[in-house]
């Protein structure tokens, strides 16, 4: 794989100018498809006769993927404590030295999975109703900030499971939080620890 450095010519096909043209190589802003963000200071080539972006090298695509990742949406809630609790159990239960960075991949492992499975909606639909005595009861423990940064594709997967489901998005995250903890802190071995360790594990890689 050939690295380019700033100042290095090349050619390319510029669709402004229509035609192949000289290019140099240097650190661009460059936006993204969608048009909503940018990554910034990139190596890119421009066409020398008009300026525009006209090739991005392979080198840059980790910082693109980067780049891309910070400019997701944030996902934010407020809950009784021991909604919290529970993810942490979960988190601590599959990796004792992971600390709160699992909350995160845990809530947007459990989205994904839920989505496209109608049986997972509808029981995300049923936890309100079924934890209702319980729901009331930690209403007098101290309200938590659940704030994440997650992926574009978590978000627009949560923005999707709330269509779904046609539940609000704190409850939707109460009633995934109730999942994580029947399937993850209350069985003695749960079945999906395998898979969850796989997962933090390539996370970790
Ligand atoms: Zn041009």
């Amino acid at each position: 794989m050939k690295i380019w450095y700033a100042g290095d010519r090349s050619k390319a096909l510029c669709e402004t100018c229509r035609k192949v043209v000289t290019t140099t190589f240097g650190y661009h802003d460059v936006p993204f498809e969608s048009g909503l963000a940018v990554a910034r200071e990139i190596m890119a080539a421009t066409c020398d006769e008009c300026g525009t972006v006209v090739a991005i090298p392979p080198q840059s695509t980790p910082a693109i993927r980067t780049a891309r990742d910070i400019a997701s949406r944030s996902l934010e809630v407020v809950v009784a404590a021991p909604f919290l609790e529970m993810l942490d159990l979960a988190a601590y239960r599959i990796d004792p030295s992971a600390g709160s960075t699992l909350r995160k991949s845990l809530i947007a492992y459990f989205v994904h999975r839920s989505v496209n499975d109608e049986a997972l909606v509808k029981r995300l639909r049923s936890n309100a109703e079924i934890h209702k005595a319980k729901w009331q009861s930690w209403k007098h423990a101290p309200a938590k900030r659940l704030s994440m940064k997650v992926t574009s594709r978590t978000s627009e997967e949560f923005d999707e499971l709330v269509k779904k489901s046609a539940l609000k998005k704190t409850t939707l995250i109460k009633s995934i939080l109730m999942d994580i903890g029947r399937e993850i802190v209350e069985p003695d071995n749960p079945p999906m620890m395998p898979e969850l360790r796989r997962m933090v594990a390539a996370l970790a890689a």
